[in-house]
């Protein structure tokens, strides 16, 4: 079976050897050695201050809404926030979990990013902030939205989960928001098992998360605020920060099976339209067909061949029931939904693999038309 995807596994003999350390210090949790080492380790790689460590992307969110103020709600009404609905479901389920309702916006057709045209039309007064996706580690129109932002006096958090390592215009597109957040899923492209971290603008946001994370304790005996325990523990820093040291060859691994794809599909499809002022960090090979039925006979002929590409993101989340508003005036996100399929990428993949997956969707066309 050839999975979509599959976790990189670092050395081992290192990560034993930092777990040697953790034995030796019996320090397992609460801001160790190694988280605070992975802090420093990672805001060097990225090019950013004001990293906190979190034990999931998904708290990272909730914890970036909490922080700047978002989800605090001085009415009896919902706070709102606008997002896309071209993501995986935490982005939109993490707003509604905090009571914020995700209003959803229409993506551009090409760069499958939200648009930053429609934004203006879907601010009420319960807005309190936008959160976009830079999909698929494309990143966003994110001069467009910093400036609606500020005209409305809205918060910005950047579900940045897919865009590990992406340079907006030579700096860190982690910059860009009042706070920018990153998963560290097994999946992703850079991991700790699970984790995440949260990328402030403002060190005041920083400190305010540092106490959220850990029950709003600040001392032995001060509680300080409400609080909720998002900490990363040290076995989750000892695997990213061996991750860390093999990500350079891990990345070029992956640029070459998405050259690989890229050179050799000849099949009717679109590919993601990059924002020409942004790096690529290889992390997904997405590509969109003609339509749903030819996608869903991709899917289904890679199937029989032992691949799992996979519909990702399917379903468009305004067609989640228990999260949307049912607004429906989102079609580019309902067109390219149906119609997108993820090809297999990790590091360990072998080019007869992936040009077994290439001819088997080539020649889907030549049969089918
Ligand atoms: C993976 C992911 C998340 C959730 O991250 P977890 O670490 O799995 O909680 C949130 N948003 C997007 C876009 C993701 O891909």
């Amino acid at each position: 079976m050839i999975p979509v995807t599959k976790p990189f596994l670092p050395s081992r003999e290192k990560l034993d050897q930092y777990l040697d350390g953790i034995y030796e210090r019996q320090w397992l949790t609460n801001n160790g050695q190694l988280v605070q080492e992975l802090t420093r380790r990672l805001e060097e790689y990225l090019e950013v201050d004001n990293l906190l460590l979190v034990a999931n992307g998904t708290l990272a969110l909730q914890i970036a809404y909490r922080a700047l103020g978002v989800s605090d709600s001085r009415s009896d009404q919902h706070p709102e926030a606008i997002t896309t609905p071209f993501s995986f479901i935490a982005t939109a389920s993490s707003l509604k979990w905090d009571g914020i309702q995700p209003v959803f916006v229409d993506i551009d057709p090409k760069s499958w990013c939200l648009d930053p045209d429609r934004i203006g039309k879907a601010i009420t007064d319960r807005t309190r902030a936008i959160v976009p996706v830079h999909v698929f580690g494309n990143a966003c129109e994110v001069e467009a939205i910093d400036t609606i932002a500020q005209r409305y006096d809205l918060k910005v958090i950047y579900d940045a989960s897919h865009a590990f390592g992406v340079k907006y215009k030579g700096e860190s597109l982690l910059k860009h928001g009042d706070a920018a957040t990153l998963s560290f899923h097994a999946t992703k492209l850079f991991h700790t098992g699970e984790g995440g971290a949260i990328v402030f603008k403002r060190k005041e946001d920083l400190e305010r998360a540092k106490k959220m994370i850990n029950f709003g304790i600040t001392g032995p005996e001060t509680i300080e605020e409400l609080g909720i325990n998002a900490k990363m523990n040290e076995m989750q820093a000892a695997m990213g920060l061996c991750v860390l040291d093999e990500i350079a060859d891990n990345m070029s691994a992956r640029q070459h099976v998405w050259e690989f794809y890229k050179d050799n599909l000849t099949s009717k499809c679109q590919f993601q339209q990059w924002n020409s002022n942004a790096t690529q960090n290889y992390a997904y090979v997405p590509m969109v067909l003609g339509s749903e039925d030819k996608t869903l006979s991709v899917v289904k002929g890679l199937g029989d061949i032992n691949v799992g590409a996979r519909r990702y993101f399917y379903p468009s989340l305004d067609e989640v029931d228990f999260i949307s508003t049912a607004s429906g005036g989102v079609p580019n996100s309902r067109m390219i939904s149906k119609k997108i399929i993820c090809l297999p990428i990790y590091s360990s993949i072998k080019d007869k693999d992936l040009s077994k997956i290439i001819s088997t969707i080539n020649g889907f066309d030549e049969v089918k038309g």
